[in-house]
């Protein structure tokens, strides 16, 4: 029986804004469009939420604009119990939004961060104690760079391990890449990181995402690979962040990293089988149903 992890999510927080369509407007044309729907999403939501339908104790660290989308962001995270003390309401700042056109062969996706923007130096020292008390640190890089540099500052302080996901990617400092304990990029995002030199330190912290082929990982300077589940896909959405979470849960629950990841790679199958982000996240009863 693992203890109840609490996981510190310090990371975004969006509305998205689907609209589905057979047409995607040309340049300068208007077309009318099906269905509208707004969505909670954001990396850092998403993972914090991934991580609390696992049975996490989970505290997020964030901002929301004082409008009603952050709101409605707030309400969602609360009735999936995660503790919202640590986000901040900014006003005069609008809730970051992803205004997403989905059509059946082509999405587009544009992000206003808004309000993420304000995840600062001073709001993660202000919620520190969250950090401190917490097993397990998971962050995204939908929020500036330098509160992460200072999340991972605070937390090597303290000795409470990190998982960095690199999405959506750029450039990492050394800080971060030294002073994280796992990254989780999908191959993307590490085809972009080997553009950069990464030591072999650094490199074995490295757990890689494949989508349907699983997830690859190092153990004891071994690269180990564990293979995706056989599912009929529904949605994809999601999956990197449920794998996160996941991961974060069972790693703070003090598994060991190839259960962790085992664990992970099964909640993540389990959601791509379910339409929508956060919606297809299972329970831990669900995961251990699947697993048995
Ligand atoms: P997304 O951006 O769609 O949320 P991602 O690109 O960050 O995902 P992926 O590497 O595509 O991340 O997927 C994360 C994990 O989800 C995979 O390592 C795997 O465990 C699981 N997964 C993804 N796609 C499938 C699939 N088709 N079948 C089974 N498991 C899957």
């Amino acid at each position: 029986m693992q203890k109840i992890p609490t996981v510190c999510v310090v990371g975004s927080l969006n509305m998205d804004l689907t609209i589905t369509t057979k047409k995607i407007p040309k340049q300068g044309e208007t077309v009318i469009g099906e269905v509208f729907e707004t969505y909670p999403g954001g990396k850092g939501a998403n993972q914090a939420v991934a991580a609390a339908r696992l049975g996490a104790n989970v505290t997020m660290i964030g901002a929301v604009g004082a409008d009603t989308f952050g709101d409605s962001l707030l309400e969602n995270l609360s009735r999936e119990g995660i503790n919202v003390e640590g986000i901040s309401k900014i006003s005069d700042v609008a809730t970051g939004v992803a205004s997403i056109i989905m059509s059946d062969h082509d999405n587009r996706i544009i992000v206003a961060s808004g309000a993420n923007a304000y995840v600062t130096l001073e709001l993660v020292d202000q919620y520190q104690e969250q950090i401190r008390h917490s097993d397990i640190v998971l962050v995204q890089l939908e929020t500036p760079i330098e509160s992460i540099v200072r999340t991972i500052e605070i937390a090597n302080e303290y000795d409470v391990p990190v998982i960095v996901n690199p999405a959506p990617y750029q450039v990492l400092p050394d800080k971060i890449l030294s002073g994280c304990t796992f990254l989780t990029p999908n191959e993307i995002e590490l085809e972009a990181m080997e553009q950069e030199s990464l030591s072999d330190s650094i490199r074995e912290k490295i757990i890689l995402t494949k989508g349907a082929e699983g997830v690859q990982f190092f153990e004891n300077g071994k690269s180990k690979v564990v293979k995706s589940h056989n599912v009929k896909v529904a949605d994809t959405t999601g999956a990197g962040d449920t794998f996160n979470g996941a991961l974060a849960a069972r790693l703070g629950g003090g598994a060991s990293l190839a259960d962790a990841v085992y664990y992970a790679n099964a909640a993540a199958a389990l959601s791509v089988t379910k339409l929508g982000a956060q919606s297809g996240m299972p329970t831990d009863e669900e995961v251990k149903r699947f697993i048995e």
